[in-house]
C-alpha cells in the first residue's frame, strides 16, 4: 500500500504521524536449525550481538530516566556478562546451532535465577528478552517486543498484551495501531493513560510494511498512509472539543503533536467553561470526576490535574508479568506512593484483577477454556486468601504510613454473598469504606441487594458491556456489541442508579463509558454519582456538564434509552442534549 486511508476504531485522541514499526514476535530456536559456521565464527558473532543487545538497552536508559532507566541499567548489565557469552560458546562446541546457541545459555541462567526465586526470579523475564533480541540480530530480522529505533515510531501489532503496553512509558512509541480490540481493551485504556493516540479494531493494517509513514487519528479512527499521510496539517477531535495538532514535518523526526487532551481546544476557544473546580451539574449538583490510575506514574499525573481523587487504581497493573508474588512491603510502598500523589483525595484501590485479560504469572490460574467466564477478579481470592489478605493489609499499611484514610472495592464481583465475604475481609483489616464493582449483569441486575452489604458500588462498564453483549471485549470485530451506548447496557446502569438513590448510596462509574462527554451526561442522568477516567478525558466531560441541569441529563438518559441501538440512542442523545446545553451566564 502506498497511499489512502484505512480505518479502525479510535480510542485514545491525538493525531501523530510516524514510520510503522512492526512489534515483531521472538524466533524459535532448534536443535535441529542448519550449522552454518564454524564454532568460533560463531562465537564471534554471538559476542557481537550480546554486545549489540548491552549498547542498545544502556542507550535507551540513557533517554528514559526514572525507575525504567535502573531496570534497563540492570539488563545491560546482564547482556553484557561474559557469563553469557561462555556458556553459548560451550553450547557452540557442543555442536549447538548459533542461535539457539544463545537460548540454550540463556535458558540456563533463566532456570538458576528461579531456583533462587524472590527477586533474582523476576529477572528471568529480562534475561529471557536479552536472548530473544539476540538471536533476531543473528538471524537479521527484527528484535521482538517493543522496537526501539533511536526515532518516534507507530507501534504496530495483531494486539497488545497488557504485558507489551506496559513496556511503551518511556519509549519510541507514538502512537498505537492494532489490527484487534475494541475500545474497551487494555490496549486501549492504557494508551489513554499514556496519552498516546491509538486506532484499535483496524485490520487492513496488517498489510502496512515497517517503515510506512502513517498518519493516526485516535479520536476519527482514521489512518492516512504514505503521501497521504504527509501532506501538512491535521485537525481533530472528540466530544466537543477540538485537538488541534501541528504540521506533519518529517518522515524519520518527531512528527505532530500526540495527544493534547480533548478539551484543551474547547476551553482555550472559550465555548464552554475553563475545566478547573470540582465536576458538578449547572445547577450545582456535585459529580466527582476522578481519575482512572494504574502505576505511581499514572498517579503523579493525574495528580497534577484537576482530578477529584482516585476512582480506580488498577494495582494488578503494577505487577503484571511478575513470577513471584510481591510482598507485602513491596506492595505497601507501592500503594503509598500512589496514596501521597493524592494528597487529601480519596483514593479507590481495587484489589487485583487478576485473570482472562490480566494473566499474573504468580497466581497459577491453569488453563482455562473460557478465561473471561473463568477464575478472575475476587474469584481469584477463593483459591488464593492469602493473596487478597496480604494485599488488603499492605492497603491498610500505605494508608497509615501516609496518613489518610482509603477506599477499597474488589472487582468481577456476581452475587451479594460475594460481596458481603469481601466486606467483612477487608473491614477485619481495619478498613472501613468498601465497595464492589459492578460488572457482572447479575450483580447490576440485584444491585440493591449488593449496596445492602457495600459502601458504593462502582460499574464497571467495559466487562459489563462485555458480559451484557456475550462479546470479547478485545475483539476488534465485535466493537459495535461493546458500544457502550447499547441501550441494553444503559438499563443495567439505570437498575443500579435507581437502587443507590433508594440506598443513599454511591453509584460511580469507571469504565471508559465514563469518558465520553455525551455519555457522561446520560450516566448521571441515569443517577451515577461519580465518573472515574483517563485524565485526558476530564476537561471535556467537566464542561459537558457544566452546561447541563440534573433534569437535562435525565431527559438526555430518557431518550438515549428509548433508542432502538447504540447508534439511534447515541443520536437520540445528542438531540435532547443541543436543545438543552447552556453555559450559565
Ligand atoms: C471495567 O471493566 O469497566 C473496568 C473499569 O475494569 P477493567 O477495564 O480494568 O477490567
Ligand atoms: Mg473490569
Amino acid at each position: 500500500m502506498t497511499g489512502g486511508t484505512i480505518r479502525g476504531l479510535g480510542v485514545s485522541p491525538g493525531v501523530v504521524g510516524a514510520p510503522l514499526a512492526r512489534l515483531a514476535p521472538p524466533v524459535r530456536t532448534s536443535p535441529a536449525d542448519p550449522v552454518t559456521e564454524s564454532p568460533e565464527g560463531a562465537l564471534a558473532r554471538v559476542e557481537w550481538a550480546l554486545g549489540a543487545v548491552a549498547a542498545q538497552m544502556a542507550e535507551r536508559a540513557d533517554r528514559v530516566g526514572g525507575v525504567a532507566a535502573e531496570i534497563l541499567i540492570t539488563t545491560s548489565a546482564m547482556a553484557a556478562d561474559p557469563s553469557l557469552v561462555s556458556a553459548a560458546a560451550e553450547q557452540l562446541r557442543a555442536g549447538q546451532p548459533t542461535g539457539h546457541a544463545v537460548t540454550l545459555a540463556v535458558e540456563g541462567f533463566c532456570a538458576q535465577l528461579e531456583a533462587h526465586g524472590g527477586y533474582l526470579a523476576e529477572r528471568v523475564t529480562d534475561l529471557r528478552d536479552i536472548g530473544a533480541r539476540a538471536v533476531a540480530l543473528l538471524a537479521g530480522v527484527p528484535m521482538p517486543g517493543v522496537p526501539a529505533p533511536g526515532h518516534p515510531v507507530v507501534l504496530a501489532a495483531r494486539d497488545l498484551s497488557p504485558a507489551d503496553t506496559a513496556t511503551l512509558a518511556g519509549s519510541d512509541v507514538v502512537a498505537l495501531l492494532t489490527e484487534e480490540g475494541g475500545p474497551t481493551s487494555h490496549t486501549a485504556i492504557l494508551a489513554k493513560s499514556l496519552g498516546l493516540p491509538a486506532v484499535v479494531g483496524c485490520p487492513a493494517s496488517a498489510e502496512l510494511p515497517d517503515g510506512e509513514f502513517v498518519l493516526v487519528d485516535g479520536s476519527t479512527g482514521e489512518v492516512r498512509v504514505g503521501p497521504d499521510a504527509m501532506g501538512g496539517v491535521r485537525t481533530g477531535s472528540v466530544g466537543n472539543g477540538p485537538v488541534g495538532t501541528g504540521p506533519v514535518t518529517s518522515a524519520t523526526g518527531p512528527v505532530t503533536s500526540a495527544a493534547e487532551p480533548a478539551a484543551t481546544g474547547l476551553v482555550k476557544s472559550g465555548t464552554g467553561p475553563a475545566a478547573t473546580g470540582p465536576g458538578r451539574t449547572r445547577d450545582g449538583r456535585p459529580v466527582a470526576l476522578l481519575s482512572n490510575v494504574g502505576t505511581a506514574a499514572d498517579a503523579r499525573a493525574a495528580a497534577g490535574s484537576e482530578a477529584e481523587g482516585v476512582g480506580l487504581f488498577r494495582t494488578e497493573f503494577l505487577f503484571l508479568g511478575r513470577r513471584t508474588q510481591p510482598g507485602v512491603d513491596e506492595q505497601t510502598e507501592a500503594y503509598a506512593e500512589v496514596l501521597r500523589a493524592f494528597g487529601n483525595r480519596p483514593v479507590v484501590v481495587r484489589t487485583l484483577d487478576a485473570g482472562s485479560d490480566k494473566p499474573l504469572p504468580f497466581l497459577r490460574l491453569g488453563a482455562e477454556e473460557n478465561p473471561a467466564l473463568g477464575v478472575r477478579g475476587l474469584r481469584t481470592a477463593i483459591r488464593y486468601p492469602e493473596t487478597l489478605a496480604d494485599q488488603l493489609t499492605a492497603v491498610t499499611k500505605a494508608a497509615h504510613s501516609v496518613g489518610r484514610p482509603v477506599k477499597v472495592m474488589a472487582p468481577m464481583v456476581a452475587t451479594s454473598a460475594e460481596a458481603e465475604h469481601f466486606v467483612v475481609i477487608a473491614r477485619e483489616h481495619g478498613l472501613d469504606d468498601v465497595g464492589v464493582m459492578i460488572e457482572v449483569p447479575a450483580a447490576a441486575l440485584r444491585a440493591g441487594e449488593l449496596l445492602d452489604v457495600v459502601d458504593f458500588v462502582s460499574i464497571g462498564t467495559n466487562d459489563l458491556g462485555q458480559y451484557t453483549m456475550a462479546a470479547d471485549r478485545a475483539a476488534g470485530a465485535l466493537g459495535h456489541l461493546l458500544d457502550p451506548w447499547q441501550p441494553a447496557l444503559l438499563d443495567l446502569v439505570a437498575l443500579v442508579g435507581a437502587a443507590g438513590r433508594a440506598r443513599g448510596k454511591p453509584v460511580g462509574v469507571c469504565g471508559e463509558a465514563a469518558s465520553d462527554p455525551l455519555l457522561a451526561a446520560v450516566l448521571v442522568g441515569l443517577g451515577v454519582t461519580s465518573l472515574s477516567m483517563a485524565p485526558v478525558a476530564r476537561p471535556a466531560v467537566f464542561a459537558e456538564l457544566r452546561g447541563l441541569a440534573t433534569e437535562d441529563c435525565a431527559a438526555i438518559a430518557e431518550a438515549a434509552r428509548s433508542g432502538v441501538g447504540a447508534d439511534q440512542a447515541r443520536d437520540r442523545a445528542r438531540t435532547v442534549r443541543d436543545e438543552r446545553w447552556s453555559v450559565r451566564p
